[in-house]
């Protein structure tokens, strides 16, 4: 690992005092996934950091940043600071202000972390690339990420995300982006926004905090897309559109879908272009031209971009399909489609149509295993009870379900596609192995709050 902090670099960047000296080769807030030679940041969260200083360095941590030494601890192996969080922030906008990268930030309310995989991936072979890990798209998540990127970093991919109003514009802000991209409007918290508007403004706040000659990448194909490209015009020196919307700079004018692929139809300024994705889902179309225009803004090479895009496949939790072997012997499976990281109406419509494009193995049926959607506000019920209406419903064959809001979905379905319904995931994971038949293709998916990761689980235990 090559060095990333000395200490005397991390103490300028802070404010704060290194009396020891030492050489960071990484930055970690977490004792559980610490390197040897991280600086570990005691931030404050459901513990205080400091409770884990001793064991960060007996973990192999190069130093702290504290705003204490805590009891025992070697004074020299500390970053002295006045505040452990606004520390960080300093540290990740030095790591910002050192780099020649080419920052490209994200936002939008579903889509964030898979565009910011398709990036990196694109992005891979045209030079060195550093995104955030995880989601790490919040008030530690960005900085935290900056403070990690190497000072020779090429292009720096940013996800930026919001629970509450007031929390992009920092923190772009903060990425001061040259390439700033918003995946789609949908509802997600509405609970803290009330209306879809008030969504669109928050995330076009992302905006603000492009550097000067920024471009912005907008999503034509939301209904409040005229939001997003009022605010970019205000912000950036270039707007460019996606989407299916006639008129869009970058138009996709056809998506095939088929079992385990997706062929986009592209218009460009060039002329018509193709390209493919290893993974079926229209959403996932959305995303990678969104990406692509990302790609050429960064200074990059699409067509390049777009080869090493086709081989993209989606990280566990967010779409991931596995097989599950039932007897090896016998080759009886089920396929599992992990989707049980987060769930909002756009982003289950959307694993609803990729499971109603899968031909199941003979003998088996397309089963959807959903938990609640969570943060909604007022409309949940209906908007629970909404999804049996979808088109892609009608190629699905059972719903089995968990949680009060689901029950609302539970009982708007037909009965021939009214599965289990169950008050918890974990009882649901009890009662879905005997309905299941070899050959079913089975997606999950919920809010995180609902827990049916558990069902993958029990699945892949089977
Ligand atoms: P979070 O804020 O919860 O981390 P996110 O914005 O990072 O979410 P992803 O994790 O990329 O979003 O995706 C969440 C879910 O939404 C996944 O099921 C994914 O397949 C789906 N999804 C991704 N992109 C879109 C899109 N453009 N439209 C609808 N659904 C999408």
């Amino acid at each position: 690992m090559s060095r990333l902090w000395t200490s005397e670099e991390a103490a300028r960047a802070t404010g704060g005092t290194a009396t020891g000296a030492w050489e960071a080769t990484g930055v970690s807030i977490d004792t559980r996934t610490l390197a040897p030679g991280d600086l570990f940041v005691a931030l404050a969260a459901a513990r205080d950091g400091h409770e884990f200083v001793a064991q960060a360095l007996e973990a192999g941590a190069c130093a702290a940043m504290v705003s204490h030494v805590p009891d025992g601890v070697d004074p020299a192996k500390c970053l002295l600071v006045d505040a452990v969080l606004p520390a960080l922030e300093r540290l990740g906008q030095a790591a910002r202000a050192r780099t020649e990268a080419r920052v490209i930030a994200i936002t939008g309310s579903v889509g964030k972390t898979t565009a910011k995989e398709m990036l990196k991936q694109a992005l891979s072979g045209q030079g060195k690339v550093h995104a955030a890990v995880a989601s790490y798209n919040n008030h530690w998540g960005v900085p935290l990420t900056l403070a990690r990127m190497p000072a020779d970093t090429d292009f720096a991919v940013i996800e930026i995300g919001m629970s509450n109003p007031g929390e992009i514009a920092p923190l772009a802000r903060m990425a001061r982006p040259h390439v700033a991209m918003i995946t789609t409007i949908a509802p997600a918290h509405l609970e803290a926004f009330g209306v879809i508007e008030g969504i669109a403004a928050e995330k076009a706040s992302i905006f603000e905090g492009l550097e000067p000659g920024g471009v912005a990448i907008v999503p034509l194909d939301v209904e409040t897309s005229g939001i997003l490209i009022d605010t970019a015009r205000t912000h950036a020196a270039e707007v460019v559109t996606f989407g299916e919307a006639e008129g869009a700079d970058l138009r996709l004018t056809d998506v095939i879908l088929s079992d385990e692929s997706t062929v986009m139809r592209l218009a460009t300024a060039e002329g018509a272009r193709l390209a493919k994705l290893s993974v079926s889902g229209r959403h996932y179309a959305s995303n990678a031209v969104g990406v692509l225009c990302a790609v050429a803004a960064a200074g990059a090479d699409p067509t390049q971009a777009a080869m090493m895009l086709s081989h993209w496949q989606p990280v566990e939790g967010r779409g991931q399909r596995e097989r599950i072997v039932l007897s090896q012997t016998d080759d009886i499976a089920i396929e599992l489609i992990d989707d049980a990281f987060n769930a909002n109406p756009a982003s289950l419509a959307a694993g609803l149509e990729v499971l109603a494009a899968i031909t199941p193995a003979r003998g088996g049926r397309r089963i959807a295993v959903l938990g609640d959607m969570l943060e909604l506000g007022e409309g949940a019920e209906a908007m629970h009870a909404d999804v049996a209406e979808l088109p892609s419903m009608e190629a699905v064959d059972v719903v089995h379900t968990c949680g009060p809001l689901m029950e609302h979905l539970h009982t708007a379905l037909p009965g021939a596609k009214r599965g289990a319904h169950e008050a918890t995931a974990r009882e649901l994971c009890h009662a879905l192995p005997r309905r299941l038949r070899p050959g079913d293709v089975v997606l999950v998916k919920g809010s995180k709050g609902s827990k049916v990761s558990v069902v993958v689980d029990a699945l892949r235990k089977l």
